[in-house]
């Protein structure tokens, strides 16, 4: 899932200063965010209309009238009428220091001075949202890198005649797998690897895809963190999976299979490759 937060900035009261409102809009754009902007003098009304049309996740007010006490609480309020309150709203401007704590009481999510850096504004925002979405920021970063690509084969000694002999690879120990019925073997490439996969058994998946397919690329692992986690928002986001939680691979890290209609018939594997476990054989 790629979020784009959506942020709203608005102008409620009616003094015709939008500067500070314009460089908090650029500055959360090139954060990555949309930004719409309402335009200078709107009332709550106007603005929490413009929130729910444009489906935005947070709103930041800027008040420079002095209005603030009354404005923002009427923004949160028009937000509870409307079943809305589930959209941030921070707010900046000239607003002294104690109307600040009692408007972050109301339920402002942060009111922030003059003198605050835009980035901490955009960082901020960016953070309250991920948070309101009960997403971890780590699990919007893509993969780190593909750990192996997994090659089905009938016989790993033979596969490594081509491996070995002519490309001049290395096969690391053949572990066996038995929950599996593979008998596994990493070659490493560069920073990945080849995972040669031979079936133990006829039982055996990887025995099954040699059946229906024939030898040949069998899964592409990606490397992740917080894979139990992102395993979790996967399922959230419906994408269907064949392994409901991670379990250790072969290489003696944890791993999960997606399934793969999800990913245009290639089976992806997500690996934690940091979390391997010491003493595990391998
Ligand atoms: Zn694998």
């Amino acid at each position: 899932m790629n979020k784009k937060i959506r942020v709203l900035i608005a102008k409620p009261g009616l003094d015709g200063h939008d500067r500070g409102a314009l460089v908090i809009a650029q500055a959360l754009r090139d954060a990555g965010m949309e930004v719409i902007y309402t335009g200078l003098r709107q009332s709550p009304k106007q603005i929490v209309r413009a929130a729910l049309q444009e489906d935005v996740d947070a709103i930041g007010l800027s008040c420079l009238s002095g209005a603030h006490n009354v404005l923002f609480p009427e923004v949160l309020r028009l937000l509870k009428e409307e079943k809305a309150e589930d959209i941030i709203v921070f707010g900046g401007g000239v607003i002294p220091y104690h109307d600040a704590v009692a408007l972050e009481e109301k339920g402002i999510k942060k009111i922030f001075t003059p003198g605050t850096s835009t980035k901490a504004v955009a960082a901020f925002v960016e953070q309250a949202v991920y948070e309101n979405l009960g997403l971890k920021k780590e699990l919007l970063q893509p993969p780190t890198g593909v750990d192996h690509i997994g090659i089905a084969v009938h016989s790993i000694e033979q596969a490594m005649t081509f491996y070995g002999d002519h490309l001049h690879l290395k096969a690391e120990a053949t572990v066996e797998v038995p929950s599996e019925g593979v008998r596994v073997a990493f070659v490493p490439v560069g920073n990945t690897k080849l995972e040669l996969l031979e079936p133990l058994n006829e039982e055996s998946p990887v025995a099954a895809f040699l059946k229906k397919r024939g030898e040949g690329i069998h899964h592409v692992a990606f490397s992740t963190g917080s894979l139990e986690e992102r395993l979790e928002q996967l399922k959230k986001e419906g994408i269907p999976v064949i392994t409901d939680k991670p379990k250790t691979g072969a290489g003696g890290y944890p791993i999960a299979f997606l399934h793969p209609k999800a990913s245009n018939g290639v089976l992806v594997e997500l690996c934690d490759p940091k979390q391997k476990e010491e003493g595990v054989k391998s």
